[in-house]
């Protein structure tokens, strides 16, 4: 039992130390050795794709992977207003526009059915967000993308081993990027990669993470590209993480078991919905409190802090930050589930009884006094 639970920690348990020792034994530190190619290649694996490209972290992936798609000045890319701002500063980076799209007041994800009346003639692409490890509802994205013609990127930062209707995320539409930072299911420390089955877009895509340089001669560039490289030490990092990520993935599976079952006699508490085709992957087991809850959302959080464990809120919406501020905008799915959202905490080091104390305490902190 912990003392004080905090809302994500990492599992270090496996391989990680040996294998990070070796690259300082060998002195293969930097980003060339062994282990890069060995995590790209487990990680493609993993997702059922041809190709993973590591990166330096999960928003230099995304970067990465629009520059790859062609997105530039004057473009529009469509984002869920309900996301970490990393999925809308990168089509910032590209010099484009995000345009927000409403999301599902179930599962926190883009609704399709909101996606068309944002479209325009600079619309480019769509960018679905796995948000807290449950799966966007992808056949109707990727019919509107295809009738539109429109590129589909994934980000499944937070939604590792996610599976959609049996496939797993990353292999849904036209590239998908990951996050390998420190709270994500598997971890480098910083870190992320895209995955593609697309052949010329990953030869484009490792053009652009090395500076652009021609890979028939050194030294010699064509194109403006970005140093992006994962090191040889986080891809350590890496690999030890893949070969038990089917054990973490279990784990969070069972974590979620306890918290539905604990919280499951609590009427105004609204547990994950997950669709009966999704395979939710629980990055976060994130709830909503029910409007009849008279305490707010910040003052339960603040008790729940008092009982000695750590929440956080569901993300603001994109439209109400100052980069991305918009008035009068069409999101009050996403206003109302991030004004009632609470991620409790989804971990490894969680024994059943923490989880019985995360609930009782939430329990406690919805009550009026
Ligand atoms: C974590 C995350 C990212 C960015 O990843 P970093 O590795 O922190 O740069 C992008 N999108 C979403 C939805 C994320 O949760």
């Amino acid at each position: 039992m912990l003392d004080r639970i905090p809302i994500a920690s990492p599992v270090l348990r496996g391989n990680e130390m040996r294998y990070v020792q070796e690259c300082i034994e060998t002195t293969w530190i930097s980003s060339q050795g062994k282990f890069i190619q060995a995590f790209e290649q487990m990680f493609a694996d993993f997702c059922g794709v041809k190709h993973a490209i590591a990166c330096n972290n999960g928003t230099t992936a995304l970067h990465l992977a629009l520059v790859g798609l062609g997105v530039g000045p004057g473009d529009e890319v469509l984002v869920p207003d309900l996301t970490y701002i990393a999925s809308a500063n990168c089509v910032r980076y590209c010099g484009a526009e995000p345009v927000f799209v409403d999301c599902d007041p179930l599962t926190f994800n883009m609704d399709p059915a909101a996606i068309e009346a944002r479209i325009t003639p600079r619309t480019k692409g769509v960018m679905p967000v796995h948000l807290f490890g449950q799966p966007c509802d992808m056949d109707p994205i990727r019919e509107i993308a295809e009738r539109r013609g429109l590129f589909v990127v994934e980000d499944a930062a937070e939604a590792h081993g996610a599976r959609y209707k049996g496939g797993r995320v990353g292999g849904l539409g036209d590239c998908a990027s990951f996050s390998f930072f420190g709270n994500k299911i598997i971890t480098t420390g910083e870190g992320g990669a895209v995955t593609t089955n697309d052949d010329a877009l990953a030869a484009r895509l490792r053009l652009l993470r090395g500076q652009g340089m021609d890979p028939e001669r050194r030294y010699w560039f064509n194109v403006v590209g970005y140093n992006y490289r994962m090191t040889n030490i986080a891809a350590a990092l890496g690999v030890a993480q893949m070969e038990r990520v089917d054990e973490a993935l279990a784990f969070r599976k069972e974590l979620a078991t306890w918290y539905d079952e604990d919280l499951a006699g609590e009427p105004l508490i609204i547990r994950p919905h997950v669709e009966p085709w999704a395979e939710h992957s629980y990055w976060m087991y994130s709830i909503m409190l029910d409007p009849a809850v008279t305490v707010s959302r910040d003052e339960v959080m603040a008790r729940m802090n008092g009982a000695g464990i750590e929440t956080r809120p569901v993300f603001h919406p994109m439209h109400v930050l100052p980069p991305y501020a918009q008035s009068a905008a069409p999101f009050p799915n996403a206003a109302s589930c991030a004004a009632r959202g609470i991620s409790l905490p989804t971990h490894e080091m969680l024994s059943r009884d923490d989880v019985t104390r995360v609930c009782a305490a939430l329990a406690d902190a919805i009550r009026p006094t």
